[in-house]
């Protein structure tokens, strides 16, 4: 291999694009980059499918985003300060938007800011199958094969970024007679469409961000009564009348399940609501991230370069559990680019000395109380980020909308969705929402614009 850099970027979600979108920015004539995407559209989860299980190539259905999701954090809570929301839409819009709204949002920053036509840079419908690291090139071997022809190749790169998103392979719990269950049982993940649900007994088990917005959307489309059932704790949220919460369920006989506090009920439909496992199964072992939802997993310098391996060549990005999002991964990407195109203003540490910083990241992440610790940990991990790169020295007060936002959900966890923020880059006041999300059964753009 020449002098030239060749990063390998996988997947194209807004992970992977925001890596792209630097490396444009940065135009380094020395550096190339090819991204790899399994589908043949760019934004990963926020683009809707309507399948379930594996896809039109029989691969598992990456997507787990359904009808009528609306974004569960206010929109100035992600914005690009480079890209605004009004810069987009030209006006203002409510703080938290349906998906097709949020998606048009993230295209409009890729192909507006963009200095060359990113998509360029993109392998469609091609499957990243297998990364290895040849420690005698010091480079990477990477396996693909196109979907469309079954066409397996190799490549190899001196650096390589995975960004294929940490929310697409289940976490499915067994619980004790499940099978004898006649009704429905499905994953979050395979959840499309809440009328599905509606009239019906349903239990959704977990207590996080599905399990909240399962029982809420079932709620809004018409079930008849929802139990949510916890594992840790509850959620403790002032409920509306028809959701109830009770502990983990301790057998199924029939329609009928058992809890851990002796209560039962007769149900029609399951949602397990119970999280994600971290998969990346075509990375070799010693490159693989294997990890539980966490602020930061360890191994990883900058919440991100892998130590363990691939002397220092290789990135994982997203892998955090997220209140900051998009800003987050633009924060990460950035600081990538500038790593690998050596353009970091400080002077590279040592292995040892990056073990370290990352290790006191993952105590202070273990000693985190409370949700306003994990959100203030989160705003600065990319302070920390910005400080290097000059990102943005903003993004990380956006922690104070999380702050709201959490306690809006703690006063009514029915309302939060109509409240209203003030993005931190054009001082736009949201416009207020035409109608409260329990009422509004309309996500479309047109709708909003
Ligand atoms: P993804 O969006 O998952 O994109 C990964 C990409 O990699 C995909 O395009 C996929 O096709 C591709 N890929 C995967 N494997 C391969 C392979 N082997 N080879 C090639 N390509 C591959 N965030 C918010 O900010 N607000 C929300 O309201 C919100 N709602 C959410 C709702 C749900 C149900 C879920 C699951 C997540 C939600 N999120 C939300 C968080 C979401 O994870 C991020 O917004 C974002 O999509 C993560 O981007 P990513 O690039 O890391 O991953
Ligand atoms: P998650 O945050 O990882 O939560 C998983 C839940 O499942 C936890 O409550 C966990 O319990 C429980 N669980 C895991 N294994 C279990 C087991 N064996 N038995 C019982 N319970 C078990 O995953 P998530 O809630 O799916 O959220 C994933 C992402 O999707 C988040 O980023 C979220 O913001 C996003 N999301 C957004 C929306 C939206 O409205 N926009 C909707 C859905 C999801 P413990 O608490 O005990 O660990």
């Amino acid at each position: 291999m020449d002098d030239k850099r060749k990063v390998c970027i996988i997947g194209a979600g807004p992970c992977g694009t925001s890596a792209l979108f630097h490396f444009d920015q940065i135009s380094d004539s020395s550096t190339e980059v090819v991204c790899y995407e399994k589908s043949d559209r760019w934004l990963g989860l926020w683009n809707l499918t309507w399948m379930t299980g594996t896809d039109e190539y029989g691969e598992p259905c990456h997507g787990g985003m359904y009808k009528h999701l609306w974004s569960n954090g206010p929109k100035e809570g992600l914005e690009y300060p480079d890209y605004t929301f009004t810069d987009h839409f030209g006006k203002s819009v409510p703080s938290f938007l349906p998906r097709p709204v949020i998606r048009d949002y993230l295209e409009g920053r890729l192909v507006m800011k963009s200095k060359s036509d990113l998509k360029q840079f993109i392998k469609w419908n091609t499957s990243v199958r297998y990364v290895r690291y040849n420690k005698q090139s010091d480079d990477f071997t990477v396996t693909t094969e196109d979907l469309k022809t079954g066409h397996t190749s190799d490549s190899n790169f001196t650096h390589v970024i995975v960004a294929v998103g940490i929310f697409n392979s289940p976490e499915k719990p067994y619980f004790d007679g499940i099978e004898t269950f006649p009704g429905r049982i499905i994953h979050s993940h395979d959840f499309r469409d809440a009328t599905q649900f509606k009239g019906q007994r349903v239990l959704v088990v977990g207590a996080k961000y599905s399990a909240e917005d399962m029982a809420l959307q079932c709620m809004k489309f018409g079930a008849k009564s929802i139990v949510t059932s916890y594992r840790s704790s509850p959620m403790n949220y002032k409920w509306p009348i028809g959701i109830e919460e009770r502990p983990l369920v301790k057998k199924i006989i029939g329609k009928v399940v058992h809890f851990l506090d002796g209560s039962s009920s007769e149900f029609d439909s399951i949602i397990l609501s119970t999280g994600y496992k971290y998969k990346f199964p075509f990375m070799e072992t010693s490159l693989r991230l294997t990890s539980s939802s966490t602020l930061y997993p360890a191994s990883l310098y900058k919440g991100s370069l892998w130590l363990q391996g691939g002397n220092r060549k290789l990135f994982y990005m997203g892998v955090q559990h997220q209140f900051f999002t998009f800003t987050m991964f633009d924060a990460e990407g950035l600081w990538i680019c500038r790593y690998i195109t050596d353009t970091l203003p400080n002077k590279l540490k040592s292995c040892e000395e990056m073990k370290k910083e990352a290790q006191k990241w993952v105590q202070r992440c273990n000693s985190l109380k409370d949700i306003h610790e994990q959100i203030d940990f989160q705003a600065d991990f990319i302070k920390d980020l910005s400080d290097e790169t000059e990102y943005s020295s903003d993004v990380p007060k956006a922690n104070t909308f999380f702050h709201k936002w959490d306690n809006d959900k703690r006063a009514n966890i029915v309302t939060y969705r109509d409240q209203q923020f003030k993005s931190l880059y054009s001082g736009t006041e949201s416009a207020p929402c035409s109608k409260p999300w329990f009422q509004n059964f309309d996500d479309t753009i047109g709708a909003f614009v």
